[in-house]
C-alpha cells in the first residue's frame, strides 16, 4: 500500500499494530517514528475495509510530513483544541484518499465501522453519500 500510493513515505519508520481503544484507528508521531494503532473490533473486518481505515491514517501521516517539527506541534494542538481545524482535515484526508485509489476501501471502512455501531459525522471526514459521490467522479476521471 506504502509502495503504491505512497512513495515518498517508504523510508519512514511506520510501525501498524492491534491496539486502538477508543477509536476504530489512529495514528501518532514519536518523534521521528510514526505508529498507527487498529483497534481489536477490527480483527473481523474484510481486508478492504482494513485497508480503507489504514489509507485515511497514512493520508494523515502525508500530510503532516509537509510540517516542520514546529508546525507539526501547532497543527496538532490546534487539531485538538478547534473543531473547526479537525474537521476541514478530516475532510481533506479522505479526500486525498478518494484521489490516491482507495475510495472503494474507504466505503467499505465506513460500511464496517457502521455494523459495528461507530456514527460518523462531518467531523470524522467525508460522509458516506459524500465519499461514494467523490469516488464515482474519480473513478470515472481515471477511465
Ligand atoms: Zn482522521
Amino acid at each position: 500500500m506504502v509502495a503504491r500510493s505512497f512513495p515518498r513515505m517508504r523510508r519512514l519508520d511506520i510501525e501498524i499494530a492491534w491496539g486502538a481503544e477508543e477509536d476504530l484507528l489512529y495514528y501518532a508521531p514519536l518523534g521521528a517514528r510514526y505508529e498507527i494503532r487498529v483497534n481489536e473490533r477490527l480483527r473481523g473486518a474484510p481486508r478492504r475495509a482494513i485497508e480503507g481505515g489504514l489509507a485515511h491514517e497514512l493520508c494523515h501521516i502525508e500530510a503532516d510530513m509537509r510540517l516542520g517539527r514546529v508546525q507539526k506541534r501547532l497543527a496538532w494542538e490546534r487539531y485538538l483544541r478547534s473543531e473547526r481545524f479537525e474537521m476541514r482535515e478530516e475532510r481533506a484526508v479522505e479526500r486525498r484518499v478518494i484521489e490516491l485509489g482507495w475510495g472503494a476501501e474507504l466505503l467499505a471502512f465506513v460500511r464496517y465501522a457502521r455494523r459495528l455501531g461507530c456514527q460518523f459525522g462531518r467531523e470524522n471526514g467525508l460522509l458516506y453519500g459524500e465519499i461514494w459521490r467523490e469516488n464515482a467522479r474519480a473513478s470515472f476521471a481515471r477511465l
